[in-house]
């Protein structure tokens, strides 16, 4: 074992300090979680035709008592390592399935589903299913309302995880794999888990660039379309990206150029009246 050595020893220590700080923000959420310190935030997935919401993406959203807005892709992961994300993640599935019931109450024009995300320790729990449908038919929600995102790493190694998928499958949930192409990509995947949406990967959106060009985008709603399933264009930021998606045959996108992940109550507000607008910007993108 290599021991000594001045870098190893400053090395460990940035560990163990790395390690604390981890432990004492996996504490702050277990007290966060009963003050109501979470709330959820809503993203808008368009129709890239005329940019109509079709549903959101919940997000999950901390404010520390102290240090202020957490980003989730910092506490997530130390929610899943110290087991709180069965409990959060109970609670945000809740939160936005009475959210979307809300909706579907007050507004003519109410999203016809909620999309989710699931880590793997959710999947993982006993009986996760079983929860979610409960909480489905406690909001009197249909089954098709609720769309579960989980990621390719999450069910790569079978199992516990892909048995979960599959029972809310079987109970109606649509699923999709988010961050498409990021992950361990398997494109057997999708033969052996029940699919009904492909998130594709802002990274890959990212690459359409000035000269209208984007090999991964165009590769993947091949491989979309030709499996029946539905493609979702992630982390859409220009009105050229969302022309060139559109003209390779994208018809579901998201991103800050439609909305940004808001408020419930500011939400509908966001429900851009400009549309026509910003979709006029997009055309004719590819010329000259
Ligand atoms: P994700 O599920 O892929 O969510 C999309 C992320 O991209 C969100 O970041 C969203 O705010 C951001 N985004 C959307 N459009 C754009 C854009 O046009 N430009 C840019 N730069 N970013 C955009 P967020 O909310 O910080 O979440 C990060 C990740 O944390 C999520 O990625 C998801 O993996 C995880 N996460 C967030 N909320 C939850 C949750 O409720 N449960 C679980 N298990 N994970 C969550
Ligand atoms: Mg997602
Ligand atoms: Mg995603
Ligand atoms: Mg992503």
């Amino acid at each position: 074992a290599k021991t000594g050595g001045g870098h190893l020893v400053v090395y460990s220590a940035g560990l163990d300090e790395q390690a604390e700080a981890a432990e004492r923000l996996g504490a702050d959420l277990r007290h966060s979680l009963t003050d109501g310190d979470f709330h959820v935030v809503y993203q808008p997935i368009v129709e890239l035709a005329d940019a109509r919401t079709v549903a959101y993406e919940a997000l999950v959203r901390w404010v520390h008592p102290v240090r202020g807005f957490v980003s989730p892709a910092d506490f997530i992961p130390i929610a899943e390592d110290n087991g709180l994300i069965v409990e959060l993640g109970e609670w945000i599935m809740r939160t936005a399935c009475r959210q979307l019931a809300d909706w579907q109450r007050d507004r003519p024009d109410a999203p016809s589903y909620i999309s989710v995300n699931v880590s793997a320790r959710q999947l993982s729990e006993p009986g996760f299913a079983e929860v979610v449908t409960g909480i489905l038919r406690e909001c009197g929600l249909e089954p098709r309302a609720l769309l579960v995102e989980v990621t390719e790493t999450a069910i790569f190694g079978g199992g516990v995880a892909i048995e979960a998928v599959e029972a809310l499958h079987r109970a109606g949930v649509s699923i999709a794999l988010d961050d498409f192409g990021t992950g361990h990509s398997s494109l057997g995947l999708l033969r052996t888990v029940p699919v009904d949406v492909l998130k594709v990967d802002k990274s890959f959106v990212d690459e359409i660039t000035g000269t209208g060009r984007a090999v991964i985008v165009d590769a993947l709603i091949h491989v979309s379309n030709g499996l029946g399933l539905r493609a979702v264009a992630e982390g859409i930021e220009t009105a050229e990206q969302a022309g060139y998606l559109r003209e390779l045959g994208y018809r579901y996108g998201q991103g800050y150029f439609f909305g940004k992940p808001a408020r419930a109550e500011d939400s509908a507000a966001q429900i851009v009246p400009a549309v026509g607008e910003l979709l006029d910007q997009g055309r004719g993108h590819q010329a000259p």
